[in-house]
């Protein structure tokens, strides 16, 4: 047996011990003589009106239930007011949406209110109070007593009952507080309700339920108006942050991720447009980010297949709703499902799903919401790929498509800190220049020396090491940053590089000509090596000595060669 039905069945224990016995006693004791049975089945009913439209204030749902119980139990003694409570309690707990708690929260429940009624009832009736009097002051102590009473020993219960079950405390201070206000809304309603039925009789039930259920009425939309005020608020500072992020992946795991928790889903799924079929990208559910796998679903098949096609969001409450036609892999307790598509101006991105294992979960103001807040993931997406653009622009020359001097300026700095920091031991610098470029260009024209600086420049990739990096520093100038490459091996590879160069026909159309011919060419490079920590431990001034290198150790001694920086 698990603890949960141990548990439950130790309330049941209880909740037979004490209840039935208790109501079976009243019934056979303190059953009034005369009751109106059309009275009693108004009093239920609109009990349980009161308990099946609750308001609710800051999540805590205000319990207004007693302006029903207290006439009844002014009109016709603890019995009728007891039937009248356990009633509306039995039609509130069968309405709750969350049934796994629902036996045990009943037992719980019925037994509790069963004991306040005989609390609140015994302390009326310990002050003088009595059933059926006319007499205003009197009847309006014995009920501020009964009140009190009954919303001490209530909040006493619980008390006891969250600590015996090592519960956290559902209410604070000051809910606490607002508990023993709502006396002064409670007890002028019930006296009145009781009052106009001695005198007026059954009209009264229209005459004050019709504005107290409008009134109620009214309430719960303002409420349903806040509440969606506060998931556009919360919306708004979701989108805040996706548009700050530039990285784009994290855009669509930082949306899935705040989607998840804003709309309280078991899971959310976002699937990647491709040309004509969707693919599962990333899979969030239960807190965390998990690997799930399906298939390409092409559009028009399954939930978001149709959703794609026809670019309409969809809900669905119940599982039946959609499992005739899901085509993709769903969990067994998945019941309802709220779908949008995520396209804009003619751009589609994918689709959104997010699914919950409760029926009717998503409502349509929720829909809006997601809407809205898909809009700023498009936006944030949008942008976060202008950025990704810009920053890999920002850090390549535009002829060669090598990385510029500002990214190898960059580079460098990072690697000596990592030298700083003890993670490397040492760090080369390679500087290659053309011999004599100027001529080539001035001979054959600047578009020729253009080619052959891009086909210089493929094979400088070609030769990059593992960790390494390669950059076009300046005009005809290129430059290797080799981590964990000493002096002696920065060397080796530079006179494998200049040999490489050297043996390599360049081609070039001779657009100097009149007949534009293409021709092959061949040029040499001097090259200059540094290294840290040998040489220098600043970025800088390892450009510098290599640059040294270069033109002393190499272009002075006639070019053509490779030179190591000497201090
Ligand atoms: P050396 O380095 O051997 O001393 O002689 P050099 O002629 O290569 O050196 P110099 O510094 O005098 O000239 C470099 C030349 O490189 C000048 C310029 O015409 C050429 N150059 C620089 N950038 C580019 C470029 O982007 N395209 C072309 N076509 N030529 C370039
Ligand atoms: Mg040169
Ligand atoms: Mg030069």
């Amino acid at each position: 047996m698990s603890k949960e039905t141990k548990v439950t069945l130790f309330h049941f224990i209880v909740w037979l011990l004490i209840v039935p016995p208790g109501i079976t006693f009243l019934l056979a004791t303190q059953m009034p003589k005369t009751v109106s049975p059309l009275y009693v089945t108004l009093f239920v009913l609109f009990g349980l009106l009161t308990v099946l439209f609750p308001i609710k204030k800051n999540g805590n749902t205000v319990t207004l239930l007693m302006w029903i119980t207290l006439p009844s139990f002014l009109l016709y003694g603890l019995v009728i007011e007891v039937i009248v409570m356990q009633l509306s309690i039995l039609g509130a707990i069968i309405s709750t949406k969350n049934r796994q708690q629902t036996i045990q929260r009943f037992f719980v429940n019925s037994t509790m209110m069963f004991m306040l009624s005989l609390a609140s009832a015994a302390a009326f009736h310990l002050v003088g109070g009595q059933i059926g009097s006319l007499e205003f002051w009197p009847m309006l102590l014995s009920v501020i007593v009964y009140r009190l009473t009954y919303t001490t020993t209530n909040l006493g219960f619980i008390q006891l009952y969250m600590r015996l079950r090592k519960m956290k405390l559902p209410f604070s201070a000051k809910e606490i507080g607002d508990e023993y206000a709502t006396t002064v809304l409670i007890l002028p309603l019930a006296l009145s309700l009781y009052f106009m039925l001695q005198i007026v009789g059954i009209g009264t039930f229209l005459l004050m339920g019709l504005p107290f259920f409008c009134t109620i009425g009214m309430i719960r939309m303002y409420s349903q108006s806040e509440k969606v005020n506060g998931l556009l608020e919360n919306a708004g500072s979701i989108g805040t942050e996706l548009s700050l992020l530039t990285d784009r992946k994290r855009v669509t795991e930082q949306f899935v991720q705040q989607t998840c928790k804003l709309f309280n889903a078991d899971s959310v799924l976002f699937f990647k447009y491709y040309e004509g079929w969707l693919e599962l990208e990333i899979a969030f559910a239960k807190d965390r980010f998990v690997e799930l796998h399906y298939g390409s679903i092409p559009v028009g098949e399954g939930v978001v297949g149709k959703v794609l096609e026809t670019n309409e969001p969809v809900i669905y409450s119940k599982r039946k709703e959609w499992q005739n036609f899901a085509t993709e892999f769903v969990p067994m307790e998945l019941e309802s499902m709220l779908c949008i598509p995520l396209s804009h101006n003619g751009l589609t991105i994918g689709v959104l799903s997010l699914g919950s294992n409760r029926r009717n979960a998503f409502k349509d103001y929720q829909l809006k919401v997601l809407e809205l807040l898909g809009s700023y993931y498009i936006v944030a997406h949008e942008k976060s790929g202008y950025v990704q653009e810009a920053k890999v622009k920002s850090e390549r020359c535009a002829l060669t498509n090598l990385y510029n001097y500002r990214y190898l300026e960059e580079q460098l700095r990072i690697e000596m800190q990592r030298i700083h920091t003890g993670e490397l031991d040492q760090l080369s610098l390679v500087m290659l220049d053309i011999d004599r470029f100027k001529g080539v260009n001035d001979t054959y024209g600047h578009q020729s020396g253009n080619d052959i600086l891009c086909q210089l420049a493929s094979i400088l990739e070609e030769e990059i090491p593992p960790n390494g990096t390669v950059g076009r520093y300046g005009g005809e100038e290129f430059v290797f940053i080799l981590p964990n490459y000493s002096k002696q091996d920065a060397l080796e590879f530079a006179h494998a590089i200049r040999h490489r160069i050297k043996g390599h026909p360049f081609t070039i159309i001779q657009d100097l000509a009149e007949n534009k011919q293409t021709i092959e060419l061949f040029i040499t490079t001097s090259i200059g090596v540094s290294n840290a920590p040998t040489d220098t431990d600043d970025a800088i001034s390892l450009f510098r000595n290599a640059d040294r290198a270069l033109y002393i150790g190499a272009k002075q001694s006639g070019r053509d060669r490779v030179a190591a920086y000497s201090k």
